[in-house]
């Protein structure tokens, strides 16, 4: 099955494009949470954020950053969320790395409240123990 992204990078599919240069594109989301919702993508397949190469994250970061402030700027909103889902269980539906740029309003309402998990001191020390212990 060919990927979406993949096939709106090399111009095969529609898209309400809004930034392109030869490594990144970026383009509106079809189904979009708040005014302005877009999408930015390494032009490259990769599945995830893991599996993206660090060669290039300069390129990229920068460009998401520049894009982020410039949808904030368009729609006159008070903030952003940059969002990235990775797995099924994270809510990934396009399996390849892009990242949300969500416009957020004081009056918009939208909820990305979770609950907070009750940790004691304990539990925090033992659990940055595990991550920093965990070799890749
Ligand atoms: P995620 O759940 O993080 O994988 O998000 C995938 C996003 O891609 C969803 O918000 C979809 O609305 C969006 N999407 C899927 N197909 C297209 C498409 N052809 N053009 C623009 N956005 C799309
Ligand atoms: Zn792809």
């Amino acid at each position: 099955m060919k990927c979406i992204f993949c096939e709106i990078a090399s111009s095969n599919a529609p898209s309400f494009n809004i930034y392109e240069d030869n490594e990144i594109i970026s383009f509106l989301d079809l189904n979009p949470r708040s005014p302005g919702h877009t999408l930015v993508i390494p032009k490259a397949h990769y599945e995830n954020f893991s599996e993206m190469t660090p060669a290039i994250f300069s390129a990229f970061f920068s460009r998401l950053q520049i894009i982020a402030m410039r949808v904030e700027k368009a729609l006159g909103a008070d903030g952003y969320n940059l969002i990235c889902n990775n797995g099924r269980a994270a809510g990934q539906t396009v399996f390849h790395c892009h990242f949300h740029i969500i416009p957020r309003f004081y009056d918009d309402n939208l909820r990305f409240k979770m609950p907070i998990l009750n940790y004691d001191n304990q539990k925090f020390k033992s659990t940055a123990e595990l991550i920093k212990n965990t070799e890749l």
